[in-house]
């Protein structure tokens, strides 16, 4: 595939207003009483700007005719309907699109963190890849995004921002026009139908501000995304696996990769907090787990790593018992990664054991590849780029 070209919309700009794009109900009824808006009329006005940001996606106050000429005026005073800034937006061969973000810089941030979120086209369906933490704390080791040395959470606005980013880009407003470049998009109604949490870092490690923010995605008088079509993808974050069920209750995935203890020790390490048999323990009493509320098991393939037949049967084995999916991905190679992606035949034969024991095709086709789209390789070049580039001292 040829890369497609890189288009640079907003290389640099200047500090705006706050946004109300993004925020939780509670925060928009401070920020509407903080701009003066009385007691008495803050549950009205609030469920009025909630359908006109959530509902429409306006980016204009002046676009909600039902509210006042005067509020309208005095919201814009003080505040923005600003999405996370585009600093590029790639468009692969495949119709696979992914941004990097740029969010607003905090006092004691050298820069303003970066971020990336990727939107996957199929014939039937749009999922939107986003990103929880800026980097990971954790270090998997075949992970791109793990070697990133800028980590923090991100706000819940800052993760349902880019779900209205990307809905902007794409044309996935009721009456909005489309993208100029069209290429791909699913046949459906709305182009966005599902949403994962599999960009960057561990979504577990910022319950608070994901869970507000899937909370406002699946809010049925706003986003309105069912939480059957939302999944939290973990590395295995035991104790705080049972909570996301009762909590939030969407749909989960666990980054297994590995059959026993010792190699998952060394892809994965939380697992020598958090070991295989109370992970299996935690998605066999995930709440809600039915045959048609399965977990989905992401197992990436390593060349001579995890990939030998009989891993493939003791995957089959470990899981027994849970409604499962099974994920195989063909693992992403980035510049000074140790790994190497299994073959195309050791891939299929791995596929087809487990495709015996009754999964059904669970190779995840690489998508995106010349736009280098694809998990793991969600790591802003620009984090590593910019001190150089920009003059700033790299360490924070
Ligand atoms: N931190 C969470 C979610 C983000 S990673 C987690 O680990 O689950 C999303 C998925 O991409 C995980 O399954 C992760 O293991 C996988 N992944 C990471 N790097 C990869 C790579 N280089 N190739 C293929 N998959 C990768
Ligand atoms: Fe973090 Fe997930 Fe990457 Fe591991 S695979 S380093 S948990 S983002």
């Amino acid at each position: 595939m040829t890369a497609a070209p890189l288009v640079k919309i907003a290389p640099e700009m200047p500090a705006t207003k706050p946004s109300l794009a993004g925020l939780t109900r509670d925060r928009l009824k401070l920020a509407l009483a903080a701009a003066g808006v009385p007691e008495k009329q803050l549950r009205m006005r609030v469920g009025q700007l909630w359908s006109w940001i959530y509902v429409r996606g306006v980016t204009s106050f002046d676009d909600m005719t039902d509210v006042s000429k005067d509020l309208r005026r005095q919201l814009a005073d003080v505040y923005a309907l600003d999405r996370p800034e585009i600093v590029s937006e790639q468009i692969s061969v495949d119709g696979t699109r992914k941004w990097l973000l740029r969010l607003a810089k905090r006092s004691h941030e050298a820069r303003p963190p970066e971020i990336e979120t990727v939107y996957i086209p199929e014939s039937d369906r749009g999922t939107l890849c986003i990103s929880s933490q800026v980097g990971c704390t954790l270090n998997c080791s075949f992970c791109h995004t793990g070697t990133q040395r800028l980590v923090r959470n991100l706000e819940a606005e800052e993760i349902v921002g880019q779900i209205m980013l990307a809905r902007d880009r794409i044309g996935d407003w009721p009456g909005a026009k489309g993208p100029d470049d069209d290429r791909l998009l699913p046949n459906a109604e709305r182009k966005i139908t599902n949403v994962v949490l599999m960009g960057m870092g561990e979504p577990l490690y910022n319950f608070d501000n994901v869970k507000a923010a899937m909370d406002v995605a699946a809010d049925g008088d706003g986003l309105s995304l069912s939480k059957r079509r939302i999944t939290l993808s973990t590395s295995g974050v035991v104790p705080e696996i049972p909570r996301w069920g009762e909590e939030a209750d969407t749909m989960l995935a666990i980054s297994l990769h590995a059959t026993n203890d010792a190699l998952r020790d060394e892809l994965v390490p939380i697992n020598k907090k958090y070991p295989i048999a109370e992970l299996m323990e935690a998605c066999r009493n995930y709440p809600g787990l039915s045959n048609a509320r399965r977990i989905t098991f992401e197992y990436v393939m390593l060349k001579g790593v995890n990939d030998s037949l009989a891993e493939a049967r003791a995957l089959v084995k470990l899981l027994s018992g849970i409604p499962a999916k099974i994920n195989l991905i063909p693992f992403n190679p980035w510049p000074g990664t140790r790994y190497e992606c299994s073959d195309w035949e050791t891939i299929e034969r791995f596929a087809d054991v487990v495709n015996r024991a009754g999964y059904a095709s669970p190779v995840r086709t690489p998508r995106g590849r010349d736009i280098l789209a694809a998990c793991g390789q969600l790591r802003s070049e620009s984090q590593r780029l910019s001190a150089k580039d920009r003059n700033i001292p790299a360490s924070p």
